[in-house]
C-alpha cells in the first residue's frame, strides 16, 4: 500500500491522482492533500479521503476549512497553510510518494523538502525542474531519491529510457500537438486572441499551460525538463510537430533505433505509471491500434513559434536564464489574458527579460526563489 501526498489536490492532475487512488483502493491511500485556494472542493476531498493533513493556500481559508469540517462531525484532520502547510504534506512521515502537481514555483520547497525526506516524487510541476531542476536533480541523485515524470511526454520518454543505456541515448524526441495555431499563416499571429488561444485540440489543461501550449514555450519548458530529468545537453533534444498526440514522445538510440510510446490521451495512464513504477498494473485506459490510420510529424516553426528558440537559448545557459524564462511567461501569459499584451507581446516580453538577466547558478532554492521574483519585477515593468 502507498501512502500519497498529493501536492495541488484540486488542480487536473490532482483530481486525476484521485480518480486513480479510487480505481486501485488496495494499492494507493491518501496520506495529505495540498488543496491551495479552492475551499469547497478541499472540504469534499477532505470528507471523502480523510487524509491525515489538509493544507490550504492561506490561514483565513484554512479556518474556514477546519469550522466547516468541525460542522460536518469530521475530526482527525490537522489543516495548515501556506508554504509550511505545503512542506507539511509533503514531507509527513506517513507519506510514501509524493504527487508534485501544484502549478508554478509556489510547489518548490515542498518538493525539495521532499525529496530532502528521501520520498519518491511523481512530478507534474514542470515549472519546479525548470526553475530549480539542478538543484533538484542533484539532491535526488544524492539520496537515491527517483523522480517519476508524470508530465506525458517525459513519462513517456522514461519508459523508452528503460530498454536502453544512458551511453547509448542519441537523441531525445519530445513531441508537439502543435497548438491551435499550428497551421496559422504567420501574418496573423498579431491579432490572436485569448479565446482563440485557449482552444487547445487534444489536450485540457489549465489556462497558463494552455496558452504555453499555443506559443510552445510548453514544449520549450519540456526541453529544459527533459535536460535535467535524463541528464542530457540541450543539443540531445529535439523537438517534432505531432499534431495527433499519438505518440507521447521517443528515444532515438546511437545504433539507429528509435523507440516511440504510444498510448491514449488521458493523463491518468502517466500518473499510474509513476505511482506503480517499476509495476505496470492492469489498467482500462486502453489505445485502440487497429483503428488508427495516421502519424503526422513535421519539424517546428521557428519563427511563427519564437518561444522553442528562446527555450533552447535558455536551456544552453541554464540556471538564472531558465527561472528567468519561466518567470517571464507567467507573467507575459498573465497578461495576455488581461488584454494587457497581445500574443506576439508574450516572445518579446520573454527574449527583453532574458536580455537583461546575467548568467548565474542559484546554489538554494531561497536564490532561485529570489531569481525568479527579480525576473517577474523585470516582466511587470517592461509590460506596464
Ligand atoms: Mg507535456
Amino acid at each position: 500500500m502507498k501512502r500519497l501526498a498529493i501536492l495541488g489536490s484540486t488542480g487536473s492532475i490532482g483530481q486525476s491522482t484521485l480518480s486513480i487512488v479510487e480505481q486501485f483502493p488496495d494499492r494507493y491511500q491518501v496520506a495529505s492533500l495540498a488543496a491551495g485556494r479552492n475551499l469547497d472542493e478541499a472540504f469534499a476531498q477532505a470528507v471523502r479521503w480523510r487524509p491525515q493533513v489538509v493544507s490550504l493556500a492561506t490561514e483565513e481559508l484554512a479556518a474556514q476549512l477546519s469550522s466547516r469540517l468541525k460542522a460536518a462531525g469530521v475530526s482527525g484532520i490537522e489543516v495548515v497553510y501556506g508554504t509550511a502547510g505545503t512542506v507539511a504534506c509533503s514531507t509527513l512521515p506517513d507519506a510514501d510518494f509524493v504527487v508534485s502537481a501544484i502549478v508554478g514555483v509556489s510547489g518548490l520547497e515542498a518538493t525539495h523538502a521532499a525529496i530532502l525526506a528521501g520520498k519518491p516524487i511523481g512530478l507534474a510541476n514542470k515549472e519546479c525542474m525548470v526553475a530549480a531542476g539542478e538543484i533538484l536533480t542533484a539532491a535526488a541523485r544524492e539520496r537515491n531519491v527517483p523522480i517519476l515524470p508524470i508530465d506525458s511526454e517525459h513519462n513517456a520518454v522514461h519508459q523508452c529510457l528503460r530498454v536502453g543505456a544512458h551511453s547509448e541515448v542519441k537523441t531525445i524526441w519530445l513531441t508537439a500537438s502543435g497548438g491551435p495555431f499550428r497551421e496559422l499563416p504567420l501574418a496573423q499571429f498579431a491579432t490572436i486572441t485569448p479565446a482563440q488561444a485557449l482552444k487547445h485540440p487534444t489536450w485540457v489543461m489549465g489556462r497558463r499551460i494552455t496558452i504555453d501550449s499555443a506559443t510552445m514555450l510548453n514544449k520549450g519548458l519540456e526541453v529544459i525538463e527533459a535536460c535535467r530529468l535524463f541528464d542530457v545537453p540541450p543539443s540531445q533534444v529535439r523537438v517534432t510537430v505531432h499534431p495527433q498526440s499519438t505518440v507521447h514522445s521517443l528515444v532515438e538510440y546511437v545504433d539507429g533505433s528509435i523507440l516511440a510510446q504510444i498510448s491514449v490521451t488521458d493523463m491518468r495512464l502517466p500518473i499510474l505509471y509513476a505511482l506503480a513504477w517499476p509495476e505496470r498494473p492492469a489498467s482500462t485506459l486502453t489505445f485502440d491500434l487497429a483503428a488508427l490510420r495516421h502519424l503526422d510529424f513535421e519539424p517546428p516553426d521557428l519563427e511563427r513559434f519564437p518561444c522553442l528558440r528562446l527555450a533552447f537559448e535558455a536551456a544552453e545557459k541554464g540556471g538564472s536564464h531558465c527561472i528567468a524564462l519561466n518567470a517571464a511567461d507567467e507573467v507575459a501569459v498573465e497578461a495576455f489574458l488581461e488584454g494587457r499584451s497581445t500574443f506576439m507581446g508574450i516572445p518579446r516580453t520573454i527574449e527583453q527579460v532574458l536580455a537583461s538577466t546575467p548568467e548565474a547558478h542559484p546554489a538554494t532554492i531561497a536564490e532561485v526563489l529570489a531569481a525568479d521574483r527579480e525576473a517577474r519585477l523585470t516582466a511587470s515593468a517592461l509590460l506596464a
